[in-house]
């Protein structure tokens, strides 16, 4: 078995494809390793073919499985402080805040930051394994499925920040004494992020269940909609909008998300109406020498600010709050546009929705924050960190939003009904 091996150069044919943000059905040319194939009209990513597709992803999968095993077995970080010392493993990350009765919040932590992105790994692991001896392993139908499931949730990167603010905002109070365990926490942050970049949908699809069955003559340029196909949210192949599932990989089939705006909209009120306890109430309690000093996450911004420390009051702040209000009141504009069925600026728009569901995750920063400190500050009467509710609430936010603009269709974005001079400049 030549696992670590390159195997002779792979490609993907010619194929027709339909964008997923914005319905144009488009030829693409037949992609060499190592290349991507953009949407003419969104710009959006409609499949790649990364150098040894075979190779790179179980490589990297590999390595960042072991770094994550070797995080959780070795120390991760310790301080000291007056003569006080104390320590967490990785393992111990949340387990502060399972002890105070957020059991919730402590098992939601785990899971986006290391049992989730375990999961993926294994599945890649599997996967990629079965590559080099079968055409398609055994159940990489149902492995795949799930692994683009479980992908969205996985937050390994957004807590290594998380733990480089904590170490910058203990610093000024304590010695710190960094572990090998942090430096293979880092060493997995990364090589899962290169594990799961090279990952793409339509070849994996291509490979395991083999193309399309064909759907007639389609038109390039003109939107799936009106040709009466759809792309299939699954496996990325081009399907009859009568069909109820793909038949490929078994994937409900909609031509576009039932009830999007509606159910967008609802979210986004409930994450509006979750964002008030979020921001009034402490997310951090830290107990000094007796005293209790409760922090909300604007104070908490604005004591940093007035300590001097800058950079970290603006990775709070923009994470805390810039990202959760521009989030919100991006999907609300988009949702009210595709509701008045506005033409203009629809690239832009797509763009916007974009960046909304990239950066939604990423607020999580705070919740991770206040997980670490509360795990590594427990010296006693000394200095003593504890979880607020706020962190629950906040927590929420980031889901309900995370969920909101899944739900969104940006599809609908190209649907308005009325095209105009603007809209013909888009293209
Ligand atoms: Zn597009
Ligand atoms: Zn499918």
């Amino acid at each position: 078995m030549s696992v670590f091996l390159p195997t002779k150069a792979e490609h993907i044919a010619s194929h027709e494809v339909i964008c997923h943000e914005c319905d144009l059905l488009v030829q693409v040319p037949r992609l060499q390793e190592g290349e991507q194939a953009l949407c003419p009209r969104c710009g959006n990513n409609l499949g790649m073919l990364p150098k040894y597709p075979l190779q790179r992803p179980l490589v990297y999968a590999l390595t960042s499985l072991i770094m994550l095993l070797c995080a959780n077995v070795l120390p991760f970080l310790s301080i000291n402080a007056k003569g006080m010392a104390s320590s967490m493993n990785l393992y111990q990350a949340a387990s502060v805040l399972f002890s105070e009765d957020y059991r919730l919040l402590s098992i939601a932590i785990y899971l986006c930051m290391q049992l989730l992105p375990a999961c993926c790994l294994l599945l890649v692991i599997y996967l990629y394994i079965g590559f080099h001896r079968w055409q398609s392993p055994p159940l990489a139908a149902s492995v795949t499925r799930w692994l683009f499931r479980l992908l969205p949730w996985t937050m390994a990167e957004v807590f290594m920040v998380a733990v480089l603010v904590s170490l910058i905002k203990i610093a000024s109070l304590a010695d710190i004494f960094i572990g090998s365990g942090f430096w293979c926490f880092c060493l997995f942050s990364v090589m899962y992020i290169k594990s799961m970049v090279h990952l793409d949908r339509g070849w994996l699809w291509l490979r395991i269940a083999g193309p399309m069955p064909p759907t007639g003559v389609l038109l390039q340029g003109k939107e799936g909609l009106a040709q009466g196909v759809t792309l299939c949210h699954g496996c990325h192949g081009i399907v009859d909008i009568g069909e109820a599932h793909c038949p490929r990989c078994q994937h409900v089939i909609h031509a576009r998300v039932p009830h999007s705006v509606e159910r967008c909209f609802a979210l986004l009120v409930t994450a509006c109406i979750l964002y008030l306890p979020a921001n009034l109430l402490p997310i951090m309690v830290t107990e000094s020498l007796g005293q209790s000093h409760y922090s909300t996450i604007l104070g908490g911004v604005v004591l940093l600010w007035n300590m001097g420390s800058y950079p970290i009051a603006l990775v709070i702040f923009i994470a805390s709050v810039l990202v959760p209000i521009t989030k919100i009141l991006a999907l609300f504009w988009l949702c009210y546009t595709v509701y008045r069925q506005d033409g203009h600026h629809r690239r832009g728009r797509t763009r916007l929705y974009r960046m909304t569901e990239f950066i939604g995750r990423w607020s999580m920063v705070d919740v991770f924050v206040v997980a670490v400190l509360a795990a590594l500050i427990r010296m006693g009467k000394l200095m003593s960190i504890y979880p607020g509710a706020a962190a629950v609430a906040f927590a929420a936010v980031v889901v309900v939003t995370m969920i909101a603009a899944m739900l969104f269709d940006p599809r609908l974005i190209w649907d308005a009904a009325q095209p105009n001079k603007e809209v013909e400049r888009d293209f």
